[in-house]
């Protein structure tokens, strides 16, 4: 057994650091942007790592999208910009039922771009009423002999106005489906959604009776549910990789902070209970990275049947993350307050991490679901 990454990975963990790197001195600005910044979307462009996100056949780098590759990847980028990371992350996520559903046409058009950076993703689930209870979305498609009807209201979708297309989650007939929407569509339209916490690039989009080819379906009729949980299979471990990269940042400004801060004649690290708090910090982490690395590992060959080690990742090292960092904070003291700082951005970062592919309640349930079956 080996419980480090092999020259594949660490090849890939080198790149994303140089690219990481390459931006670090912007990282602070495009963090606080609500819309794509366009020095970070050209050095990822030039990263050519955006071509991790799809099979080999249309531009990408290996044979299969790689989830370990991905969560090496975005490790790395998070501990720099939550901004590049998520762009990053989104060309995945957005075209992944593309990958591995579409038809011969609908990957050739659009896998080599997404691949290349040329084109953004979007993957439009949510809707107002519609959150983790995905099952109640509203959005509905009608076949008529002219094509595909879409219509309804999808929110808080990343990449919304600056993604080339969607792929969209919408009730047919009794069941769901999948459908494949150029952004530029008549009838589709953009408008910002609230600004969070931590800003986002994020919107609602209108789909108003929008007219599609039969075509446009991604899979068959009713495929659409499955497509989702496909895609979750493989980019929720991604989640646990973006976390271990925020706290294993946050950490290291602490330690840095506490390593040369004086107070009652001592570091701060060496007064025991801050000691404390660096050491749990440091062990919770390493927890923390060894099983996202474990379950990214598990769903390289069959993502759907390792879900819930997926969701035992993103759960414990999403929760990791919130934990490390307020202690990180805890340990800076007042300097971990000061508004736009590496820390204070990444206190704001850690906490959509919960919530978003699966709140910890959400993940939770599922975990247990599985523990009962397995449990003989
Ligand atoms: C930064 C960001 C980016 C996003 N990007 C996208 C995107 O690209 N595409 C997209 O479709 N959506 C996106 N979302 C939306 C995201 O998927 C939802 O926020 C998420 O699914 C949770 O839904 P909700 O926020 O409506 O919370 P709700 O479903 O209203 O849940 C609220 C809380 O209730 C609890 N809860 C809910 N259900 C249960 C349950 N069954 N058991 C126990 N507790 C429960 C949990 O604590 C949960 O946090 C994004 C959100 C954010 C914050």
């Amino acid at each position: 057994m080996d419980f480090s990454l092999d020259a594949k990975y660490l090849d890939i963990q080198a790149q994303a650091r140089k690219l990481a790197a390459s931006i670090a001195h912007i990282a602070a600005e495009a963090d606080e942007c609500s819309t794509v910044h366009p020095e970070i979307l050209a050095a990822l462009r030039a990263s050519e790592l955006s071509r991790l996100m799809v099979p080999a056949a249309f531009g990408g780098a290996f044979e299969q999208v790689d989830p370990l590759a991905i969560c090496v990847v975005r490790e790395a980028l998070m501990a720099t910009s939550s901004h590049l990371d998520s762009l990053f992350a989104l060309q995945g996520i957005g075209s992944f039922a593309i990958s591995k559903a579409g038809s011969a046409d609908q990957r050739a058009t659009w896998l080599p771009r997404v691949a290349s950076g040329e084109v953004l993703a979007g993957l439009a689930l949510t809707e107002p009423e519609a959150g983790s209870d995905l099952k109640s979305v509203t959005t509905e498609v009608v076949e008529t002999p002219q094509g595909l009807r879409l219509s309804g209201l999808k929110s808080y979708i990343s990449n919304a106005g600056a993604a080339g297309f969607y792929e969209v989650f919408a009730r047919e007939d009794s069941g769901y489906s999948m459908l494949l929407v150029p952004a530029d569509a008549a009838g589709v339209t953009v408008t910002p959604t609230a600004e969070l916490i931590a800003p986002h690039v994020l919107g609602d989009v209108q789909f108003d009776n929008v007219l599609l080819p039969h075509s446009a379906r991604l899979g068959a009729r009713g495929e659409g549910l499955a497509l989702v949980l496909a895609t979750l299979a493989v980019f929720r471990v991604s989640v646990a990789g973006a976390s271990v990269g925020l706290a294993q940042a946050a950490l290291e400004e602490a330690t840095r902070h506490a390593r040369t801060r004086v107070q009652f004649g001592r570091p701060l690290a060496r007064l025991g209970p801050v000691a404390q708090l660096l050491a749990d910090s440091w062990t919770e982490i390493e927890m923390a990275r060894l099983l996202t690395y474990r379950a990214a590992q598990m769903a390289q060959t069959d993502p759907g049947a390792t879900i819930e080690h997926s969701s035992m990742a993103k759960l414990a090292a999403s929760e990791t993350a919130g934990r490390v960092v307020d202690r990180c904070v805890q340990v800076m003291g007042r300097f971990g307050l000061v508004r736009n700082s590496k820390i204070e951005r990444l206190y704001r970062q850690a906490r959509p991490m919960r919530i978003y592919e699966g709140a910890s309640e959400v993940l939770r349930l599922g975990i247990a679901r599985e523990l009962t079956k397995v449990v003989v």
